[in-house]
């Protein structure tokens, strides 16, 4: 039961003991949030743990990327025993914060008495709004000229608490880009495709560009044409006008041109002559009835004629 009692109260003390003091964690500056967006305001305060001496000045800054940050709002939170700032204080304005990209506040004893009372310890906070502009990435907030001093006759002492000097905020903002041309346009040709020209941001490394353009295709214009005939087959001779390529083009074989049938000698076959390549086709001759039917074949294009004769038959067979 005894030992019961004795470990309460030493929980007790403990805990009476940690609220008594500023913790070495605290001390120091420290933000509300350490991811901020544009827009967003960053609450960013200063504590300073109770010094149980009397001072005669008190001095902080608490700076800040002005390019980053607009400060809104700033305030010296007195604790019972500082003096009135508005009395013993420097206060810059807003604007000469912003300009500095500084919060600061200053307390001197202007007669050197040992008169500042830290003994419950003090707060300075300052509301930081992430500007339109603001660039992505890390931002320092740091603790600068942080001097606390006692007079000793003629001497200060410094009474200077060690206190954490720096909090960080990432601000996650889309890059603002600045692209930089790292890959000239490459126009595309008759037959090769081109690309766009790429360009890389210089702050975060993106790239754009670099699409392909399609291949342009030649500008055909004709420069020889020989007709073809019923014996010889003509081409075609075309030139890009664009990159001077040519293409060579066979064209079909024309068709004969022939002359009247004549019936022969027996009357009994009439034959046709072609007027150009004297190529020659025969059929029957029915005297009687005057009907007439493909018998004999001299021509060239023997497969032309194969096929002629099929036809033939077939009018027969269906006649
Ligand atoms: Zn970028
Ligand atoms: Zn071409
Ligand atoms: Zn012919």
């Amino acid at each position: 039961m005894k030992k019961r009692v004795l470990s309460v109260l030493l929980a007790a003390m403990l805990l009476v003991a940690s609220f008594a003091s500023v913790s070495a964690a605290e001390a120091g500056v420290s933000v509300d949030k350490t991811t901020a967006e544009i827009g967003d305001t960053v609450v960013v305060t200063l504590t300073i743990p109770a010094i149980n001496t009397k001072l005669a000045g008190v001095q902080t800054g608490v700076k800040f990327d002005n390019t980053v940050f607009e400060v809104v709002k700033y305030d010296c939170v007195s604790m019972p025993g500082v003096p009135d700032p508005t009395t013993m204080g420097t206060w810059p304005s807003l604007e000469e914060c912003q300009a500095a990209g500084e919060v600061t506040s200053t307390y001197v004893n202007f007669g050197g008495e040992n008169s500042i009372d830290l003994s419950k310890g003090f707060a300075l906070t300052a509301e930081l709004k992430v500007l339109d502009t603001a660039k992505g990435g890390t931002t320092e907030i740091v603790v600068e000229d942080f001097i606390c001093y006692e007079m000793n006759g003629s001497d200060s002492v410094d009474h200077t608490p060690q206190i954490n000097t720096k909090a960080t905020v990432t601000i996650d903002v889309p890059c603002a880009h600045d692209w930089k041309e790292t890959a000239a346009k490459v126009e595309p040709t008759c037959d090769e495709a081109g690309k766009e020209a790429v360009y890389t941001c210089s702050i975060c490394g993106a790239t754009k560009g670099g699409e392909e353009i399609a291949a342009l295709g030649h500008k055909w214009e004709v420069k020889e044409k020989v007709e073809s005939t019923c014996k010889d087959a003509g081409y075609v001779i075309e030139k890009c006008s664009v990159c001077g390529e040519e293409k060579t083009t066979a064209l079909e074989l024309a068709d004969h041109t022939w002359g009247e049938w004549v019936l022969d000698e027996e009357g009994t076959t009439e034959t046709r002559t072609c007027e150009v390549c004297g190529a020659t086709e025969s059929r029957e001759y029915n005297p009687e009835t005057g009907d007439t039917m493909m018998a004999v074949l001299f021509l060239a294009m023997a497969a032309t004629f194969v096929v002629a004769i099929a036809k033939v038959n077939k009018a027969r067979k269906n006649a």
